[in-house]
Order: structure tokens, then C-alpha cells, then sequence
């Protein structure tokens, strides 16, 4: 018998790990035993194991054991563990095989239905689990666990592909009564949706893009997020020196694409996913929930960690959160009605964007050439927006960029060149360079002149998660 765990023997040092044993009992007790240990290792997974001849037969199951009977999840089949197994909980020390934390996530009995070398049918009588599943092996050690009764809760449903993330207005000031309202930071960065499911993150951008690859120092949040299943709303903000999110340093992660280049930019920049709603969790909608349900949701979740950050709320305090924000040197206050739903896609006025100072994207038209050093590169920037299909001439930007960013922008426009000039309305100078409109760049100014240009405007970035055609004066 004791050749049944020579396997699991060989594999552990057991004077360096509390992991018990390989011992086999003569007797077996009646009710047989099955647990599932989440198992945070190098990769977060689960380990179902099931008592059977003295041993505990198991699985590791990197996604978790499906609650849904339309998902089949990889099972793996991995050495019999001693019986003892079953109440092991705690850490496995760093440099010992299957290092760390192991909690266990259901216990209970089992009837078995079928067991043979290649499938496995069982009744599970657990705390969480109840029902019968099936392991049938596919190839080798790789089998499949699928749950062969409805799933346990009758109302899931499948998590959806895509939730389209809610956008707000612009308000001119804190709305009143402001005690209606909840009011959280406004986060100067990457808005970007996350959809974690078996411990797995996936970040989908505004535009549907699947950004996952770009912010590899999020995905740990899976493991923090476990067996729920959840969809997230966020922003991805890069914190300078001082703290505050800079959206200048976040431009730098946005466009990468290859993986050496962002993990030697991720050092530099590292990025922060500030999350403030809760989409979904656990096959359930939460769309039609009132934003403080949601919210008490998401704190529920208690999803802070290196990375990822749930910054609370405030319910009404308007006036004092702008100003707070503003000495913090951020943009400025979302606020958010709390009865509203959450609606995807929708630019809601439930939801209203109060800034400390104007700031928005606007489409270039064209470019002026600098003095100096500058002479031959871009040195002001020609910016406008549409109006019912109309490109509108917003005035030129020629104060806020950096060598390298003029330099960049030469180059992203030179293939853009063309002779005409672009705008449909309004006046730009002759002497211009016009391109194609298709490069969004984000602009702070300081008000709307009453010809409707800007006043004072300083380029703060470009923007590739917004298609030009999208951008239109914002705030009337
Ligand atoms: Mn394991």
C-alpha cells in the first residue's frame, strides 16, 4: 500500500514542509470524503481530491470546478495523496514543491456513480457543492470536469462576452442637492474593463480592444478575486512622482504591444487599476441595481492589493471632495446618482464629470512649424472637433509637449499629410501643414471664447482608445 504514494513521498521534503506524510490507513470510514483546496501556487488552482482505498485520488483544476453544466473545465490527474490531506490548509514554504498558501474551499462526502480509469462519476454532498459531476480523462493526464446536473443556482446565468462601460457628462458644477449623489475621485487615466472568471483576468479597453497583455501587473488580482466570478469597471492610471495619476505617464503603456517592451516600461511606469463599479458577480447582473448596491458589492470584495485599488465614495459632500481634489492636483470629481443604474454605452446623466479645470479630446487637423530647434517639426498643434458631421476648427495648442512627443507627433503625421485643409468649419491659418483627422489628443484649456475657440490650451497627450469620429464639444 505504501508503493500507492510513493510518488507524492518523492516529491516533498517533509522536514521543510507541514504538509502531512504519506501514510495509508488499514481502515476506511463509511462516508467517503472529497475536498476542493484552492491552492495559490505559481498558478492559482484547485485541487479536488476524492477518498478512495485508503488515498485520496486527485485532480488540479486550474479554473476551478465549474458551477455551470455548459463549461467543462481542465481537470489534471496528479499523484494520490495521503488521506490526512484532506484538513491540510496553511503555507507550503517558498523553494518546496507546490509552494504557497492552500486554504480549503469545500469538504463534504461523496457518492460514487461510476469509477473507472477513465471516467468518474460522483454525487458531492459539500458545503458549497452539491450534485453530480463527471471527470472523464481526454489525453494522457488531462481530464475534464463537467457538472451533469442543472447548475445549483437556478437564476445563473452565463457571463457575458462584453459590458460596454457607462460614460458620463459634463457638469458645470457639483449638481444639488448634492445629498442624492455619490462622489468619487475623478482618475486621469485608461478607462478599461476587467472580467475575471476561474482566477483569470481579462482588461477589455472602451473601444472592446483586449488589452490584457498591456497590463500584466493587473492579472494578479485574479488570485485576490479567487472562485468569484466578476466584471469590473476601472481606470487604469499610471501615479507620478507625487502621486496623483498622470495621464502623460500612462500614454507611455498605452500603445505598447510587445511583451519585452512592457515588462521593461512596466518597471519605470508602473500602472494602478482604480476600480468603482461592479457589473457582475457570480452569474448575476448587477446593471439593474441602484449604484450604492453595487457599490457595497464591490466593497465586499475587498479588492486592494499592489496593483488594483478600490478608493471609496463619499455620499453627498460635493463641494468638498472638488476642493480636496483639487489641492491633490486632480482632475476633479465624478459624481454619481445614488439610485441610477448602470447603463452600458450609455453617456448617462446619472453620472456627471465635474474638472476642476476644461479638458477634453479633440481631433488634429493640422500643424504649424516651431522656431528655432523646433523649426521643420511640429510647433503648434491645429485641433477640432465634429459637429453633425462637420469638422469644426477649435484653435491651436502650442504649449505642453515634450521633445520627444513633437518629434513623435512629426512622425505620426507626416503620413497623414495632405493639401486641403481638413475643417469644414472655421478659419485656420494658410501657412498650415494639414493631415488626415484621425490622431485624438487630449487638450486642457481654460474656457470656450464666445467665436468658440480655446483659451489658453496645453496638449496634455494622445489618445488611442477613442475614434475621432466620436469627438464632439463636450458641455455645450
Ligand atoms: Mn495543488
Amino acid at each position: 500500500m505504501a508503493k500507492k504514494l510513493a510518488e507524492y513521498e518523492a516529491k516533498r521534503d517533509f522536514k521543510k514542509t507541514p504538509e502531512p506524510g504519506a501514510k495509508v490507513p488499514r481502515k476506511e470510514t463509511k462516508a467517503l470524503r472529497f475536498v476542493v483546496q484552492e491552492h495559490h501556487a505559481r498558478s492559482l488552482h484547485w485541487d479536488f481530491r476524492l477518498e478512495r482505498d485508503g488515498v485520496l485520488v486527485s485532480w488540479a483544476v486550474p479554473k476551478g470546478v465549474p458551477a455551470d453544466p455548459k463549461k467543462n473545465h481542465l481537470a489534471v490527474h496528479v499523484e494520490d495523496h495521503p488521506l490526512d490531506y484532506i484538513n491540510f490548509a496553511g503555507d507550503i514554504p517558498a523553494g518546496n514543491y507546490g509552494a504557497g498558501h492552500v486554504s480549503i474551499w469545500d469538504e463534504g462526502t461523496y457518492d460514487t456513480e461510476k469509477w473507472s480509469d477513465r471516467e468518474v462519476m460522483v454525487i458531492l454532498h459539500g458545503k458549497r457543492l452539491q450534485g453530480r459531476y463527471v471527470l472523464f480523462r481526454t489525453n494522457g493526464k488531462n481530464w475534464m470536469i463537467h457538472r451533469m446536473d442543472p447548475p445549483q443556482d437556478p437564476d445563473r446565468k452565463p457571463m457575458p462576452e462584453r459590458i460596454e462601460p457607462m460614460m458620463a457628462k459634463l457638469g458645470k458644477g457639483i449638481p444639488s442637492p448634492d445629498t442624492a449623489w455619490g462622489f468619487e475621485f475623478k482618475w486621469d487615466g485608461i478607462r478599461g474593463v476587467a472580467y475575471v472568471e476561474g482566477g483569470r483576468v481579462r482588461l477589455m479597453s472602451r473601444s472592446g480592444e483586449d488589452i490584457t497583455p498591456r497590463y500584466p501587473e493587473v492579472h494578479t488580482m485574479g488570485r485576490a478575486i479567487g472562485s468569484h466570478e466578476v466584471i469590473l469597471d476601472g481606470e487604469f492610471v499610471a501615479l507620478d512622482e507625487k502621486g496623483r495619476p498622470s495621464f502623460e505617464q500612462i500614454q507611455q503603456r498605452m500603445g505598447l504591444t510587445s511583451e519585452t517592451e512592457i515588462r521593461r516600461k512596466m518597471k519605470v511606469v508602473p500602472v494602478t487599476y482604480m476600480m468603482f463599479d461592479l457589473m457582475w458577480q457570480d452569474g448575476h447582473s448587477l446593471l439593474d441595481q441602484p449604484y450604492v448596491e453595487r457599490r457595497r458589492a464591490l466593497e465586499r470584495l475587498k479588492l486592494s492589493g499592489d496593483s488594483w485599488e478600490t478608493p471609496p465614495y463619499e455620499k453627498g459632500g460635493g463641494k468638498m471632495m472638488l476642493e480636496a481634489s483639487a489641492k491633490a492636483g486632480l482632475e476633479g470629481v465624478m459624481a454619481k446618482k445614488l439610485e441610477s443604474k448602470y447603463e452600458p454605452g450609455r453617456r448617462s446623466g446619472s453620472w456627471v464629470k465635474v474638472k476642476n479645470r476644461n479638458r477634453q479630446e479633440f481631433v488634429i487637423g493640422g500643424w504649424l512649424d516651431g522656431e528655432g530647434k523646433r523649426r521643420g517639426v511640429p510647433g503648434a498643434l491645429l485641433v477640432g472637433y465634429y459637429d453633425k458631421g462637420e469638422f469644426v476648427y477649435a484653435g491651436k495648442v502650442g504649449t505642453g509637449f515634450t521633445d520627444s512627443m513633437l518629434e513623435k507627433l512629426h512622425e505620426l503625421t507626416s503620413s497623414l499629410e495632405q493639401d486641403k485643409s481638413p475643417f469644414d468649419v472655421g478659419a485656420p491659418p494658410k501657412t498650415a501643414h494639414f493631415v488626415k483627422p484621425k490622431l485624438v489628443a487630449e487638450i486642457e484649456f481654460v474656457e470656450w471664447t464666445k467665436s468658440g475657440q480655446l483659451r489658453a490650451p496645453a496638449f496634455k497627450g494622445l489618445r488611442t482608445d477613442k475614434p475621432a469620429k466620436e469627438v464632439v464639444r463636450e458641455g455645450g
